[in-house]
């Protein structure tokens, strides 16, 4: 069984939808994983600041503005009266459901349930529009099997049993149509695996039914080699490893939620990324094989800062980074980026929220520096030891650029450079200059 998933905007219209339509209906079986409809979370979001704020108004402007907008889409999308009349109906169950949160406390439990309806409105409308095709399709509820720990973390066991259960209920189908996103946690309650969380319900589905592939469907033809807004030219890169998309799309990839890889890894399930408006390009293939000596791509991620520890008592102590660490885990701040001498400790965050405690209590060991609006370029590949010359290969590329820090080491996949935020055009430009032409 393949899982593929569609993101907001490949599922954002009533056109867009028809697209999708044809590129599944192919008479293989398969669970298609959608995101809400481009810009619905968004509303969503803001529905429940007006219901925070207790503006009942500003919400019910929202709301009705949001049904407006999904009539339209079923104006668009049926063809029979009988189905327009059918899925208008439901509709309006899921807005009379948005507006009943007016007469209750709002909390963040509320602003939890209110969120999942973008999927359960996208996922509705879609399989109904299916059947109306006389397709073989059924809704696979995620509120159902998808289910997070005390930690937050997806419950994979139970995901996998209840997964199961739900495709038994419905056997024979051609075609499951599931939410992204959504989920319980351990109480129950309705909650979700994050903003852009879809790609890792993808992926958490794809485990738990160990599916032969997971197929990311987005707008753009795969990963990148390097960063289309700054750099002419850039080329998607045909295979990477689990382990180089990961760097990726944590350092900047946009294309793929950093989470959806893990799942995927674990259970050697390759995922193929794929463009719904070039559905016969070939995209990125991530799997557990890499191209053997080869530099595959460039990233960066901004925002980043940089703190540097300077400490006479470093030099020949033991437990001192072990201090220095602790003192970012009590302020839930995790590090990108380290660097040692045998002097001092560099490292790289990008969640400043709580410099000023950090750098406050960092000063019990030593004098502190942070510089700030920086950026981390991550050059990825097979940087295996054995292959001689291509850390210098990467660090020549960037002999123009002042470089605050390099990682290099850490994996076979990757080598990072934190630079200041103005340079980072240049640098990118450098890299593919010396790495891809
Ligand atoms: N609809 C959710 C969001 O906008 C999840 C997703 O699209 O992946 O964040
Ligand atoms: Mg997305």
């Amino acid at each position: 069984m393949k899982v593929l998933k569609f993101g907001g905007t490949s599922v954002g219209s009533a056109a867009r939808m028809k697209d999708v339509a044809k590129l599944i209906c192919d008479g293989e079986q398969k669970i298609v994983v959608l995101s809400a409809m481009s810009g619905t979370t968004n509303s969503l979001v803001e529905i429940s600041e007006y219901l925070y704020k207790n503006n009942i108004a500003g919400a019910y402007e929202r709301i009705n503005a949001l049904e407006q907008k999904y009539f339209d889409v079923i104006e668009d999308l049926y063809s029979t009266a009988e189905y327009k009349v059918e899925v208008k109906k439901e509709l309006k169950s899921h807005f009379e459901y948005l507006r009943s949160f007016s007469k209750s406390v709002f909390t963040l439990f509320e602003e939890k349930a209110i969120l999942a309806e973008g999927e359960l409105l996208s996922t509705t409308i879609f399989q109904l529009y299916l059947k109306e095709k006389g397709e073989n399709c059924a809704l696979l509820p995620a509120l159902e099997y998808m289910r997070i720990d005390k930690n937050a973390e997806p419950d994979t066991a139970f995901i996998a049993e209840n997964l199961t259960k739900q495709l038994a209920l419905q056997p024979d189908m051609m075609i499951y149509i599931t939410q992204g996103f959504i989920c319980r946690n351990f109480y129950g309650e309705i909650d979700n695996l994050q903003r852009g969380g879809s790609d890792y319900s993808a992926s958490l589905v794809g485990a738990a039914v160990k599916a032969d592939e997971i197929q990311i469907w987005t707008d753009i033809d795969g990963m990148h080699n390097n960063d289309p807004r700054f750099v002419e030219g850039t080329k998607p890169v045909p295979v990477l490893h689990f382990e180089e998309a990961a760097e990726l799309a944590y350092f900047g990839a946009k294309i793929l939620h950093p989470t959806c890889i893990l799942p995927a890894k674990l259970n050697n399930i390759p995922v193929r990324l794929l463009n719904t408006m070039d559905p016969n390009a070939a995209g990125t293939m991530i799997s557990n094989q890499s191209k053997k000596g080869k530099i595959e791509a460039v990233a960066a991620k901004d925002g980043i800062t940089a703190i540097k520890i300077k400490s006479g008592r470093m030099l020949l102590a033991h437990g001192f980074l072990r201090k220095v660490f602790e003192i970012f885990e009590s302020y839930h701040t995790p590090i990108d980026m380290v660097t040692t001498s045998e002097v001092g400790v560099s490292v790289s965050i990008d969640n400043a929220k709580r410099l000023d405690e950090i750098v406050n209590e960092l000063k019990k060991f030593g004098t502190v520096t942070v510089d700030r609006e920086m950026v981390i370029v991550c050059v990825v590949g097979d940087m295996n030891v054995e292959n001689i010359g291509f850390q210098a290969k990467v660090v020549n590329a960037m002999s123009e650029i002042p470089v605050r820090m390099i990682s290099y080491g850490g994996s076979n996949y990757n080598i990072s450079f934190l630079i200041k935020a103005e340079d980072k055009k240049r640098a990118l430009n450098a890299l593919s200059a010396a790495l891809f032409n």
